[in-house]
Order: C-alpha cells, then sequence, then structure tokens
C-alpha cells in the first residue's frame, strides 16, 4: 500500500508542554483521514508539521515522499490546506481570489484560467465569479476557500473543520465535493474535525488525539466497536434450562425475562455466536439478537475521558 503520510516518533515541545508525543501514523493515499480529539489535542500542529511549517523537536514524517524537514517545498508544491482561516480577500470578487493563489502557486495564465473555471464549476460558483466577495455568505465563501485549495491540484489536500459554520445542506454539499474529489481524483483528504457524524461518513480512517498522544487509529467501525456494550439482547422462547448453556465461554450471566428476552453479559471481546448456536440445539426459538453498538462519540469520551459506555 501507498501512503501519503508517514510519521515516525514525530514529537513537537512547546517549552515543557508535549504538543505532538511521539506519533507514529500512516496514511493511505487515496483516501480520507480523519483527525478527532478535543482542544489543544495536538491536530493543528500536526498538520503545521506535515506542512513544514514547524520543526519536528524529535522524530520525523513523510508527506507525498518528502521529508517534512528538508523538502516542506516539494510537499507544499504538490499537497494544499485550507486552515482554520480562508485567507480570502473580501474586497474583490472570487475570480480574482483564484487569480492571485494561482499565481502564487507559480502557475501560467492559461493554466489558472482553465483551472478557475474546474473549480469554481465543481462548486457551483463559476456563474458568480465577478460578485465581489463581501457579499458572498459564509457557506459560499468557505467552498470558495476549497475550491482555492484545489487550484493546483494537489494530491494531498489538509482540510482543518471544512464545513465549520455550515447549514447542514451546504455542509452535506461540501462532504459529497469531498467524497468526489477523493473518488474521481485519487486525492488524499486530511481531515481535522470536531464533527463526528462527518468523520463518520468521510473517513476511512480516524486517529484519535489526546494530549498530543495517539489513543486509537482505526476504521470509525472498529472504533465504534472497540467501546461497544458486553450487553447482547435476545428475543424468542422456549428458552432450555440457563444451567444447560451457563458453562460457555465468554459468558458472565444469562437472566430470561418474563417478556420474552434473555438478557446476556459477555466478557470483553467475547462473541455470541457459541451460545446461539448451544440455545437453538436445546430448542430454543430465536427471532433476533441485538448488540448495542457504542456511538463514535461514546466510543471518543471512553477512548479521551476512559468513562464507560453509555456514562
Ligand atoms: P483545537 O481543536 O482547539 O484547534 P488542536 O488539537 O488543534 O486544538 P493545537 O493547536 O495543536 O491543538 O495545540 C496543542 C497544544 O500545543 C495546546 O496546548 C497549545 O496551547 C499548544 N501550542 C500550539 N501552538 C503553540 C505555540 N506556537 N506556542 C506554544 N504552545 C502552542
Amino acid at each position: 500500500m501507498e501512503y501519503a503520510i508517514q510519521t515516525h516518533e514525530l514529537t513537537r515541545s512547546f517549552g515543557s508542554l508535549i504538543a505532538l508525543n511521539d506519533l507514529n501514523l500512516q496514511v493511505p493515499q487515496g483516501t480520507v483521514f480523519g483527525v478527532l480529539g478535543p482542544n489543544g489535542a495536538g491536530k493543528t500542529t500536526m498538520i503545521r508539521l506535515l506542512l513544514g511549517l514547524l520543526r519536528p523537536t524529535s522524530g520525523k514524517a513523510e508527506v507525498l515522499g518528502y521529508d517534512i524537514s528538508t523538502q516542506s517545498h516539494q510537499i507544499r508544491q504538490y499537497s494544499s490546506a485550507l486552515l482554520e482561516h480562508d485567507g480570502l480577500y473580501e474586497r474583490t470578487s472570487a475570480e480574482h481570489n483564484l487569480m492571485f493563489w494561482g499565481r502564487a502557486c507559480r502557475m501560467s495564465s492559461s493554466e489558472i484560467r482553465s483551472r478557475i473555471q474546474v473549480v469554481l464549476e465543481l462548486f457551483g460558483l463559476y456563474e458568480r465569479r465577478k460578485d465581489i466577495l463581501g457579499e458572498w455568505s459564509r457557506g459560499m465563501k468557505r467552498k470558495l476557500a476549497v475550491a482555492r485549495a484545489l487550484m493546483n491540484e494537489p494530491n494531498l489536500l489538509f482540510l482543518d473543520e471544512p464545513t465549520s459554520g455550515l447549514d447542514p445542506v451546504s455542509a452535506a454539499e461540501m462532504r459529497q465535493h469531498l467524497s468526489d474529489i477523493v473518488n474521481q481524483q485519487g486525492v488524499t483528504v486530511f481531515l481535522n474535525t470536531h464533527n463526528l457524524a462527518e468523520a463518520e461518513q468521510l473517513c476511512q480512517q480516524i486517529a484519535v488525539l489526546s494530549n498530543g498522544c495517539l489513543l486509537a487509529c482505526d476504521t470509525p467501525e472498529n472504533i465504534r466497536r472497540s467501546a461497544s456494550s458486553n450487553e447482547v439482547l435476545i428475543t424468542g422462547s422456549d428458552w432450555p434450562d440457563m444451567a444447560m448453556v451457563q458453562d460457555i465461554p465468554g459468558i458472565i450471566s444469562l437472566t430470561p425475562h418474563p417478556n420474552g428476552h434473555l438478557q446476556v453479559t459477555l466478557e470483553q471481546g467475547a462473541v455470541v455466536a457459541p451460545l446461539i448456536k448451544e440455545l437453538v440445539m436445546a430448542g430454543a426459538s430465536i427471532e433476533e439478537v441485538r448488540r448495542d453498538t457504542a456511538s463514535l462519540e461514546q466510543a471518543l469520551l471512553t477512548l479521551v475521558e476512559g468513562k464507560p459506555n453509555g456514562a
């Protein structure tokens, strides 16, 4: 597998504060990789290190195969970033904003013209290209900022809260655009977000950071599963004598209820399948087996604060 980003024990301190601590990450190319974590977790510091805007205290990283300490110029040539502030010029038109940017990226005039059309059409803004930006809504400006980040056809896009402040419809449109860019053009998106629904919908992998430390890095599904409940509810009838199934490994308790449910508590990491098999063999009729999966929010709380599921 090709990686767009690889970090090796990447560390950055500010005085006695360790903002990023021994980070080891691998971001596969052509995917959306999300970074979640509370305020001050080190997410922005990580992006600034990866773009070569900050020097690591120790450790190293390669971005698109380039070393962050010695080849940041190449990294910025082939990647693009939309950080906290849009940095758009409000007193001029959308088109002029993109022209300035294209020139800053050392694109030729013909390249600039054709890319302006492509990126503005992508976000449905081409007809409004002559408008003065100060008259645009916040959502339109945010779209323009992402469009601008695509001007240089980056292989890697760093986005810090791209949908912050957008209404639900505009945010959904933005997410669709980002998915299209990844799926159709193979761009890698490195996404910092506090929006868990967005992370779950867009990201193939998520890293959870807290106090500069990596707590987890996995698919959203696996992160949720790791914090999921060990309680299983089985609906059915004709339950056998529970003494017959009590000894199956991984079962802590079995409680049949008069309403027809069987409440099962499993040991951490245990699976329910062997119990179901035994119950059926003992004559039970099973209608439904339900094991509650933690939401991403519950999983995040469990990881960051050590809170038990549902707390
Ligand atoms: P948020 O979600 O609030 O944007 P974050 O995860 O992006 O937070 P960072 O901005 O990376 O967090 O900050 C991580 C830690 O590093 C914080 O404690 C912050 O105060 C500290 N920090 C970041 N930049 C500097 C700096 N230039 N000088 C001193 N401390 C800094």
